[in-house]
């Protein structure tokens, strides 16, 4: 489909739904490296987003829709993952302006701001074992499809597929940052949640892209 408001909220609708099923796996990883509660975090905010995309007025931006997921998942996730999540999604919408519709270009722009919003945030370097290691090869992946000439959708599944392939290569790392740091080397053979929370989050988008 045309990545408009819509679509917008069909993403974040099947990224609810996404993050219900896996909660109990994302609590496990972050039972093993955290505390236990990002996919509670995760579902919470996701299911608060849903509920506010539902009231924004007719005729929205996807800009307007991407800010007002960032109110929400800063409002209602807590934790670490919570401002970083919302400063993702706030960032994402400054390069989309008022247009209704994200082209390729715009696309790529947009991810590519969410990912920089997250670093500038929470100062973690790929390799930190964050999910940083998620949204890094996922933005690289979108532009180098886009300079392909990909189409959004496919952009969007490159992204998918390879923060999926950044989540699995968080198991061996040592964490640098956030409550597995606290770990040293007992956090190596653990998935981080973060990056596998990303991964699904890219995923839901390439779907409702595709669909
Ligand atoms: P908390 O650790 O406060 O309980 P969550 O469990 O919801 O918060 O989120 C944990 C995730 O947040 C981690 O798996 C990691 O991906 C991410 N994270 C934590 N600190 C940072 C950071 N400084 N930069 C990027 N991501 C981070
Ligand atoms: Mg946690
Ligand atoms: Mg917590």
């Amino acid at each position: 489909m045309t990545l408009d408001t819509t679509w917008v909220t069909a993403w974040m609708t099947a990224a609810a739904a996404v993050i219900d099923e896996n909660k109990h796996d994302l609590n496990t990883l972050d039972r093993e490296i955290g505390d236990g509660d990002h996919g509670e975090n995760m579902d919470r905010g996701l299911r608060a987003v849903v509920t506010a995309l539902g009231s924004l007025p007719d005729g929205a931006t996807p800009n307007a829709a991407l800010r007002s997921i960032a109110m929400t998942l800063i409002s209602t996730v807590g934790g670490a993952s919570g401002p970083l999540y919302g400063t993702a999604f706030l960032k994402a919408a400054e390069p989309l302006g008022d247009a209704s519709e994200i082209d390729a270009t715009a696309l790529v722009a947009m991810l590519t701001a969410a990912r920089d919003g997250i670093v500038s945030r929470g100062k973690a370097a790929t390799g930190d074992k964050t999910m940083i290691d998620a949204w890094t090869p996922a933005v690289d992946a979108a532009a180098a499809a886009q300079e392909d000439g990909a189409s959004p959708a496919d952009i969007l599944r490159e992204a998918a597929d390879a923060a999926e392939a950044g989540a699995v290569a968080t198991e061996p790392l040592v964490a640098h940052k956030g409550r597995a740091s606290y770990l040293g080397d007992r956090a190596i053979g653990h998935r981080d949640p973060g990056a596998q929370s990303t991964a699904l989050l890219l995923r839901a988008a390439a779907d409702t892209a595709e669909a």
